[in-house]
């Protein structure tokens, strides 16, 4: 079965062979002004579970070295996911572009020292101050799994 995803206009779609996503809230001033809203929300899979149907636009940008390729639906240019050159076996979803993107809920908040004051987090999920180390994300990971 798995998860699909599709842009607002239904020209691109997408389906991660996969039964449960780790989705994070990233509260960071880039994906403030990316997203155009008060936080992103991020899925991290598997290159190899996922599969895009359609053509996608690409733009590249260049952070710290790292290059980010973000593919959108060039009919409606909303973004639906992308990939980076320090982890290229891995595809980062924007988890609002998934059919069932109203029932996830993150598993761990990032950047919270950006956050809106008006955005109160549940005390019960992991929050870091700006970006976790990969220890920490695991730890996260981890903790969710078990709660599942
Ligand atoms: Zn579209
Ligand atoms: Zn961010």
């Amino acid at each position: 079965m798995g998860l699909s995803g599709i842009c607002e206009c239904g020209a691109v779609t997408y389906s991660v062979k996969q039964e449960t996503l780790h989705v994070y809230a990233c509260h960071c001033l880039n994906c403030q002004t990316r997203s155009g809203s008060a936080f992103a929300e991020h899925a991290m899979v598997q290159a190899d579970v996922f599969e895009c149907y359609g053509a996608t636009g690409t733009f590249i940008r260049t952070t710290g070295g790292i290059e980010f390729t973000e593919h959108f639906c060039p009919t409606c240019h909303t973004r639906l996911f992308n990939q980076n050159s320090m982890l290229p076996e891995m595809v980062f979803l924007r988890a609002g572009t998934l059919e069932s993107s109203q029932r996830l809920e993150p598993m761990a908040h990032i950047w919270i020292s950006r956050k809106q004051s008006w955005v109160t987090l549940p005390e019960t999920i992991p929050a870091f101050e700006e970006s976790p180390s990969p220890e920490e994300f695991g730890a996260a990971v981890e903790a969710a799994t078990r709660k599942a």
